[in-house]
């Protein structure tokens, strides 16, 4: 080893991404290319958007651009761009290590799965980028030197395991990326030599052709001796030029007339920017003009990545500013509750210089942001009146997160009801609206009832659910977290009030039965009031209220909120959060046609001091409290409780 070069470990979670490129899990090595044109684009895009401040690091004269240079004798095939470059530490960083949290999880699903299993579209949501290509390459040399510095870093390896680095010379800045092709296999007929000009041509043409720079090569072209009228010579002398040619078209696809761009196109476009391997579920593109001038073309994705639901994860759009880069995840652009949307803005009036911090209350940006949101949820209307199948994916993959909308952007608020879709008690597979709900609606029902539960069985199975059932209520099941938040917020639909069937009074049937019900309950509650008081003095501690219910046929009892009380599972969310919320007591509701009441009242009647009673508190309150699918307070004392009551009984 010469002096000055360095040898490093990869990081754990690079090893191990690099052994799956090299035992490559995927049959499509040609991506490799793009992900080199695409990591060169980003190193201009960030260039470019660094010399608005700092312009001396645009040496003069220079254009920003992206060379393509093959060599078939030496099997290499070599990008070179003249971007931001890298300093040394951004090297080891930057391709030594993994930082993205997506890239960590999916390596951790990666360990959990056997490799075979992986479905290859999720290794494209991870952007591995620069280390696909040793897929294509058994040794990579990078030479890089980041705009600013002076000297450049030479950095080799042969994927397994460590890299190396040397302090070199390169005359401007940015990156060039040698890949020494593997050996071609002479039996494979499909193997593919990436040194062919045809193939390099084919595969710009293909991923990159709306890359915003020019991506060059060295073309061959053979010239034959021609007679005086133009015609080739036969047997005259042959000359091989070479000229330079731009492979790609460079037309920022956004500035296209929609009906000039194929659907492959924009799907290409799509995969460029989201690290996404399927195809988007649709295509918003539009041009808006006015005081404010910006395009968009965005792109509701078909599947949901990794990272939706993790705080850090990457949301948001591409920003330009006439045609220049400026930022990647524009969160200011999009609200929390589409952050699954991807694709570009450009912006005809904004300013170049402006930044992350000035975005939040730059008052064309809020109106953009609100220009963005009414044409995502004008696209999705639309697919949901016209592609009915297609929706109920994108509901399937997104729609938890659309439902924050619901308490996130009160203007927008009925709108974001008729999108949504709710499982029912009507069906054990279909989703509902709430509109179609409403039309199914019992005469003189007048509350849209539901309930919200840790699963469709949760709720399925919950004793509030009895006298819904057995009065032929639909009710519909709330099963998702974020249901508990925006049911606190959200409190009619079309006139129709939302009422949890957990908490208040419930009123069903005809407005005759109602009464009679009601007249028995009123007479019944009299009959056992002081039976219910005894019940409540015994378990002071859990519940505010004990009274009879109308909600239940064949349970003896169940927890029930007051109409605007918080329920359990949204204080648990929140104690989650780290939120401090107070207890709120609950209220026990007895089933008055269970036999269970009138033996109570039966040995109330015979000893109002009967140390049983106070044993038939507890375990009626514990039975209740395990029906929602929760612990009961004291589940040791809970269970020889249980215990004692049985050998009394045998
Ligand atoms: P991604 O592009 O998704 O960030 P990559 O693996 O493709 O992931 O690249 C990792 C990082 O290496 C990039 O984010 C960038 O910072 C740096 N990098 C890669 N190629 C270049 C290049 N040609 N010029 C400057 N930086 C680069
Ligand atoms: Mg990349």
């Amino acid at each position: 080893m010469t002096a000055g070069v360095e040898t490093r470990e990869f990081q754990a979670e690079a090893r191990q991404l690099l052994h799956l490129m090299i035992h490559s899990v995927y049959s499509n090595t040609d991506i490799f290319l793009r992900e080199l044109i695409s990591n060169a684009s980003d190193a201009l895009d960030r260039l470019r958007f660094e010399a608005i401040a700092h312009p001396e690091l645009i040496q003069e004269g220079a254009e920003l651009q992206i060379v393509i240079e093959r060599d078939e004798k030496a099997r290499t095939l070599t990008v070179r761009d003249n971007g931001i470059g890298m300093s040394r530490d951004e090297v080891i960083n930057l391709i030594g290590t993994i930082a993205k949290s997506g890239t960590k999880e999916f390596l951790a699903r990666l360990r959990e799965a056997k490799n075979a299993d992986m479905p290859p579209e999720l290794i494209g949501q991870f952007g591995v980028g620069f280390y696909s290509t040793f897929m294509a390459a058994d040794r990579v040399v990078m030479v890089t030197r980041r705009a600013g510095e002076s000297t450049a870093t030479k950095w080799e390896s042969l994927g397994e395991g460590s890299y190396t680095l040397e302090e070199v010379e390169r005359p401007e800045q940015g990156t060039t990326i040698t890949l020494h092709l593997k050996p071609l296999d002479e039996e494979d007929a499909h193997d593919v030599d990436y040194t062919k000009e045809w193939k390099i041509r084919e595969i710009v043409k293909k991923y990159s052709d709306f890359v915003a720079y020019p991506i060059r090569m060295d073309i061959e072209r053979t010239e034959y001796e021609r007679d005086a009228e133009g015609k080739i010579v036969e047997g005259g002398k042959q000359e091989i030029k070479i000229e330079t040619q731009t492979l790609n078209s460079m037309k920022a696809i956004w500035l296209r007339d929609e009906k000039e761009v194929s659907e492959e196109e924009y799907q290409e476009f799509y995969k460029h920017i989201s690290h996404d391997w399927s195809a988007p579920l649709a295509t918003i593109s539009a041009a808006i003009e006015g005081t404010l001038m910006y395009r968009l073309l965005l792109f509701i994705p078909s599947k949901k990545p990794l990272d939706l639901f993790m705080r850090e994860g990457s949301r948001g759009v591409q920003l330009y500013v006439k045609r220049v880069f400026i930022m990647d995840d524009c969160e200011a652009l999009l609200p929390e509750y589409l952050r699954f949307i991807k694709g570009v803005v450009d912006s005809e009036d904004l300013s170049l210089n402006i930044s992350r911090e000035i975005l939040q209350q730059n008052r064309q940006i809020e109106r953009m942001r609100r220009g963005l949101v009414g044409k995502v949820l004008d696209a999705l209307k639309r697919m949901r009146n016209q592609e009915d199948e297609k929706y109920r994916t994108f509901w399937g993959e997104f729609g938890r997160v659309l439902k924050e909308g619901a308490f996130q952007d009160r203007e927008r608020q009925k709108e974001l009801l008729d999108l949504f879709l709710f499982q029912s008690t009507n069906s054990d597979s279909e989703l509902t609206s709430l509109n179609e709900y409403v039309t199914r609606m019992r005469e003189g029902q007048e509350a849209i009832y539901y309930m919200t539960g840790e699963s469709r069985k949760a709720v399925e199975d919950s004793p509030h659910l009895e006298a819904f059932r057995a009065k032929g209520y639909e009710v519909l099941i709330l099963a998702d977290p974020v249901d508990e938040v925006w049911t606190q917020s959200v409190f009619e639909f079309e006139g129709k009030k939302f009422q949890s069937i957990g908490a208040g009074g419930v009123e069903l049937g005809s407005e005759e039965e109602r009464k009679q019900e009601e007249e028995t309950r009123k007479q019944k509650q009299e009959t056992h009031a002081s039976l219910l008081e005894c019940i409540k003095n015994n378990l002071d501690e859990y519940v505010k209220e004990v009274r009879l219910s109308s909600r239940l046929t064949t349970s003896a009892a169940c927890l029930v909120g007051d109409k605007g009380d918080m329920s359990p599972q949204l204080e648990q969310l929140l104690r989650a959060a780290n939120q401090e919320v107070p207890t709120t007591k609950r209220i026990l509701e007895l089933n008055p046609s269970h036999p269970l009441l009138d033996k109570l009242q039966a040995i109330y009647d015979a000893s109002r001091e009967d140390p049983r009673l106070g044993d038939y508190a507890q375990l009626i309150y514990g039975q209740a409290v395990l029906a929602e699918g929760n612990q009961p307070p004291n589940p040791a004392a809970f269970s020889k409780l249980v215990s004692k009551v049985m050998v009394e009984a045998l």
